[in-house]
Parts: structure tokens; sequence; C-alpha cells
């Protein structure tokens, strides 16, 4: 469905009243407007501490290089041909700063740089797409950075990505997210549907990251009933 999605959420938590007036008003015209989030790498999902992602300033814009996957309406929000869009990408200005050095950045469609890699084909939820997103030196304009771009000495958790949407968030959202533990990000609120996806998706065993979206290897998660030296059988 059309509409401010994920990404416009962001910008309306943590942008400034210029980031607002600059990207939401997009939404208010005749023509429908995707936005989205990408967070989602080949290698971390809920653990979005682990974001490999970067963002490198150089001058008055930021170079961001990296992959995003599963990002809802990621070709609608990315695709200058569909629609006036825009992607909230997390992506990290500091590595050695763990999830303090994460930030998130905002890239308009046809951004030259980011490419709408692939489509995920579904079972089900068919009525957004779920896209593979890379980015190889997009650069975009350092004021597009949501929040600060300070990164903090000590770790304050996702301050100016997660942080200041919680800031930003009614009283029994901010309760509720006070009780989540640190440093695990709202997407891992989704697991359900993760688990949806996953079963549709997966062989009957647990897998362990590879660095292409695609490729995964198989461990079994314990071994067949009897293999092991006098294992009863049966
Ligand atoms: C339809 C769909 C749409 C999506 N849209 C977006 C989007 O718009 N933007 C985006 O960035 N991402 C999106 N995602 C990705 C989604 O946010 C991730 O799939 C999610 O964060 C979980 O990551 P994962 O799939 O890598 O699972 P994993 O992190 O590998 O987790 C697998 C399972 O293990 C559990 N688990 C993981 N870590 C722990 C732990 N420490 N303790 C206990 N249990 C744990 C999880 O709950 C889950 O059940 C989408 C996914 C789907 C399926």
């Amino acid at each position: 469905m059309p509409g401010p999605g994920l990404g416009g959420a962001a910008v309306m938590a943590a942008g400034t009243p210029d980031q607002k007036e600059r990207f939401l008003s997009r939404f208010k015209g005749e023509k429908p407007v995707w936005s989205a989030m990408a967070i989602t790498e080949p290698g971390c999902g809920s653990d979005s501490a682990a974001i490999q992602t970067t963002a490198v300033r150089d001058g008055d814009q930021w170079v961001l290089n990296g992959t995003k996957i599963f990002c809802t309406s990621g070709l609608m929000a990315g695709d200058p041909t569909k629609s006036n869009g825009f992607i909230v990408v997390w992506a990290t200005v500091d590595r050695s700063a763990g999830r303090a050095g994460i930030k998130s950045f905002i890239v308009n469609a046809g951004t030259p740089g980011m490419t709408v890699a692939k489509c995920e084909d579904k079972m089900g939820i068919r009525a957004s797409d779920t896209a593979t997103l890379i980015f190889e030196d997009c650069r975009i304009p350092f004021d597009h950075i949501l929040g600060s771009a300070e990164v903090p000495k000590t770790s304050e958790g996702f301050k100016g990505v997660d942080g200041d949407l919680r800031r930003d968030a009614p009283d029994r959202r901010r309760k509720r997210a006070r009780r989540r533990p640190r440093g695990r990000s709202t997407s891992s609120a989704r697991s359900s549907s993760v688990r949806t996806f996953r079963f549709a998706t997966a062989p009957p065993c647990t897998s362990s990251r590879s660095s292409s979206a695609t490729s995964w290897t198989w461990k079994p998660i314990c071994k067949p009933r009897g293999s092991s030296p006098g294992a009863p059988r049966g």
C-alpha cells in the first residue's frame, strides 16, 4: 500500500522540522508515494547492532556502501519510475563504536549508487514487495541524516535511530520500549512474520549466515535419531 510506512514514521519521529517538510509533504499529493526502512542485511536481522553498511562523511555528503535485504516496499520507494519515494537506511559511521555508531539516513528514490537488486518471490504478504537494495558509493547530502551525526563515547543504544523513535513515542509505547532488552531494535518485534517467512522458505534445520543474500550453509540442529552409538532406535 502506498504511504509513509516505516520510513515516513522514522522521519516523523526523529526528523527536524525542515526534514519533515521536505520528505513528508510529498505524501500529500495526488500521486501515490511509498517510503521504506532498510535495516536488515544478509549478515544481520534481529541483531541490528551487527549492521555492516557504512556511511562515510565526505565533505558535505555521506557515502553509503552495503546491502540491505527484506526491505518492505523497497521497490516502490526506491525506484523513481514507481514513485517519488525514499528509503531510510541504517548504516554505521564508526564500526568500532558498535551500536552507538549506527545512524539512519534518508535516500531519495533514484539516487545514483542505490540499486533495487531483486524482489523476493514470496508465498504470502504479496500486497507489498520485499526488496534487496545495494548501495555502491551512494552519495547523499549531509543533512539527510536523521538525528545527530555525533557518535557518543559510551554506548547509548540506538540513539538517533531507535533511541529517537522511543523518545518521541507516546507514553504507552515508550514504556513498552523500555522493557525491551537494550541493543535490540524494534524490528525484532516482527519475529512472528519472520517465522512465517522462514518456515515457508527453509528446510527443517538451522542456518548460519554467509555474506550473500541468497547463499546459506545449512547445519542440522541435532543428530538424526539413532546416529550416536547405542542410541535407541525407532
Ligand atoms: C515479510 C517481511 C518484511 C520485512 N520487512 C523489513 C523491512 O521493511 N525492513 C527491514 O529492515 N527488514 C525487514 N524484514 C526483515 C525482518 O526485520 C528480519 O527478518 C527480522 O529482523 C529478523 O531477522 P532474521 O530474519 O535475520 O532472523 P534472525 O535474526 O536470524 O532470527 C531468527 C529467529 O531467531 C530468533 N532470535 C534471534 N536472535 C535471538 C536471540 N538472541 N534470542 C532468542 N531468539 C532469537 C528470532 O526471534 C527469530 O524467530 C522483513 C522480513 C519479512 C519476512
